[in-house]
């Protein structure tokens, strides 16, 4: 009787012993599957790194990007266009872990844990991703790019559409570096996606938020005249200007853009408020791009002196910007202070339909700057456009705008320009930035002139 009883602890234990393994395995099962299905070793997927199976990706005029066929991953035809959509699209790899093809691995093989990867091909139409770029708006502008470092985007502030998002140091996907010790240099930072991902220091282009703060915080700048005489000292150590500006007022201030009359502006508006107006158009925090965090830039005077605190309104100090992020302070200043955040996959993707996802995009972010404070700052814009730039830097468009020539610790400054089209027909915020390129407007002009011409043509397209 006794050996009965022993027999039968025995069987209990080893059948809860096999219960409990086989419920840690379901459930390991349902919450890792997405992980082991994309393993190197999984004969399944490893073909083109684990895309062998995945769906197509479309440009906005259903121009495919990427696509497999013979169980190989192939990119657009054309070399330009393919390294200048490396960031957005991705390569086989999953070092670009911002690009579509990492992001959306899972979805893109139609892998789900009912069918595995054996999906019969008559339900697996489900797979393909639209997005919101257009092709040759993003070759032109890499191809104005040519091998300056840095980023350029466009989006549409109505609707919210990233119509182009270059990110250079870039590769052809098609046929990417093997980086070794050697060459690490050469491609320093290159899996990065300078155009989310990336800050930098802003320079003038800051002057637009110091300009929204003054706006709002100080009641006669409009009446207020400045000197400039090249140089101002504050707690004895100098601000300098690129120029001697002499008496020179609010407007033309931002229009000649001079940081003497910046430096008394910022410390007028005083600390408490710079941090304020800086922190509401999106300092210290990050945008989520199509469930992409951008880079949060950063704006921090709580324990500037005064000096520190006019070189802050300067967009020096410590102030980073991010090259998305100003594209849609510009976007915001467009559209009367409340900005349509960008958005890079289109809801009418079928995984989206197929999986209940939301792209996340074309939604109102928090507002910006009072409409009245918009209304102006806009306004400065196009003065400085109409009295400096000329339009002609901007394809003929009617462009509002700011350029910068940010200084860095080494090198040559970084050069920005940042605006938007104050058009029906072309809604358009932007943002160039290029890590050491010397003077802003020179080096940004090309560059800016070349993405909106195309991006004319692409909109003109649209509306036929
Ligand atoms: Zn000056």
């Amino acid at each position: 009787m006794k050996r009965t009883w022993t027999r039968s602890i025995l069987v209990y234990i080893v059948a809860l012993a096999f219960f409990a393994g086989l419920a840690t395995f379901c459930a390991r099962l349902v919450l890792n599957n997405e992980a082991w299905v994309q393993q190197p070793y999984n004969g399944h997927t490893a073909g083109s790194g684990g895309l062998a199976m995945a769906g197509k990706i479309y440009d906005r005029n259903g121009t495919v990007l990427a696509y497999t066929e013979d169980g190989e991953r192939k990119y657009h035809d054309d070399y330009l266009t393919r390294c200048s959509l490396l960031h957005v699209v991705g390569d086989n790899s999953l070092n670009i872990s911002t690009a579509i093809q990492s992001l959306y691995r899972t979805q893109l093989t139609g892998f789900n844990y009912i069918w595995g990867l054996g999906m019969p091909e008559s339900l697996k139409q489900g797979n393909d991703i639209n997005l919101t770029i257009d092709a040759d708006i993003n070759r032109a502008a890499q191809e104005a790019m040519g091998d300056q470092e840095g980023a350029v985007v466009v989006y549409n502030y109505k609707t919210g559409e990233l119509l182009c998002s270059v990110s250079n140091k870039t590769y052809d996907p098609a046929d990417p570096p093997e980086i070794t010790e050697e060459n690490e240099e050469e491609y320093d930072g290159v899996y990065l996606d300078h155009a989310i991902s990336s800050e930098y220091t802003p320079g003038s282009v800051f002057k637009l938020v110091t300009t929204a703060a003054a706006l709002e915080y100080i009641d006669d700048i409009k009446e207020q005249t400045f000197h400039c005489s090249g140089s101002v000292e504050i707690l004895g150590n100098d601000v300098n200007c690129h120029s001697v500006h002499g008496d020179i007022s609010f407007e033309e201030a931002l229009s000649q853009s001079c940081n003497v009359a910046f430096a008394e502006i910022t410390l007028q508006v005083g600390a408490e408020h710079m941090q304020e107006v800086a922190e509401k158009m999106g300092f210290n925090s990050n945008f989520l791009i199509s469930d992409v965090p951008t880079a949060v830039s950063h704006y921090d005077v709580t324990e500037a002196d005064d000096n520190q605190l006019a070189w802050s309104g300067i967009g020096q100090y410590t102030d980073l910007a991010n090259p998305m992020q100003m594209a849609i302070i510009c976007g915001a200043i467009a559209n009367g202070g409340q900005p349509v955040i960008p958005y890079l996959v289109e809801e009418s993707s079928s995984i989206f339909d197929q999986l209940g996802l939301s792209s996340g995009g074309g939604e109102l972010g928090d507002r910006m700057m009072p409409e009245e404070v918009a209304k102006e700052l806009g306004s400065m814009m196009r003065y400085t456009v109409e009295t400096h730039y000329g339009d002609s830097t901007f394809a003929g468009l009617p462009a509002c705008a700011k350029s910068g020539t940010a200084e860095v610790g080494e090198g040559e400054p970084n050069a920005w320009i940042v605006g938007y089209i104050d058009s029906e027909e072309y809604p358009l915020a932007f943002a160039v930035v290029v890590e050491h390129g010397g003077w802003g407007l020179s080096t940004t002009s090309p560059i800016i002139d070349a993405t909106l011409e195309a991006a004319i043509l692409s909109l003109d397209a649209d509306a036929q």
